[in-house]
């Protein structure tokens, strides 16, 4: 699970890369999830998806790599995300929902927290999800492109009702994580 250098001899489908979903309840996490790893939405998901983690296949640079990708489940709800759910994690996508500035306000937060319980290098991609409800949006995509250089991480807009973007949000994350390991080898 850690940030363990490939060898020539090695293959990339050993390598698993813990990858967490942070943020507010009901901003879309185990929607993207779901639309990554099975290409399904839930329109009235709460309890229904209660995934703790999804291992999905991925073709980076030609490799094969495994995403372990972590699911929050509820537990945001009561503030109480464990430390546990932190731990060994090598990337992060943090969400927001763009049609409720509330979702936004709390990024700060829950970047606090996610480098309090894990690697300060945790490759993280700010994500503005349900672009679809384009006549309610609360934040521009200015300002979460602002946020995201204010704070080095990557940025996508992304709607898991329509799938735009939900590969790219993912797929970032871990082309990343890749390019970092592949540098270390010399
Ligand atoms: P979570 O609590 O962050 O895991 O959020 P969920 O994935 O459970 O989604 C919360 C609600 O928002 C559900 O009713 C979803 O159907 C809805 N939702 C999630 N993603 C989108 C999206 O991209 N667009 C729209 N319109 N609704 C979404
Ligand atoms: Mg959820």
């Amino acid at each position: 699970m850690a940030m363990t250098n490939l060898n020539e001899e090695e293959k990339a489908e050993d390598y698993l890369f813990k990858i967490v979903l942070v943020g507010d309840s009901a901003v879309g996490k185990s929607n993207l999830l779901a639309r990554f790893a099975r290409d399904e939405f839930y329109p009235n998901s709460k309890s229904t998806i209660g995934v703790e983690f999804q291992t999905q296949k991925m073709n980076i640079n030609g490799k094969e790599v495994k995403a372990q990708i972590w699911d929050t489940a509820g537990q945001e709800r009561f503030r109480a995300v464990t430390s546990a759910y932190y731990r060994g994690a090598v990337g992060a996508l943090l969400v927001y929902d763009i049609s409720r500035r509330q979702t936004f306000d709390s990024i700060g937060r829950w970047l606090n927290e996610l480098h309090t319980h894990s690697d300060m290098n945790v490759v993280t991609i700010l994500v503005g999800n349900k672009t679809d409800l384009k006549d309610s949006r609360e934040v521009s995509t200015a300002e979460g492109k602002a946020l995201a250089e204010a704070q080095c991480l990557f940025f996508m807009e992304t709607s898991a009702l329509d799938s735009s973007n939900v590969v790219a949000a993912f797929e970032t994350v871990v082309k990343e994580i890749y390019n970092i390991l592949s540098r270390k080898v010399m």
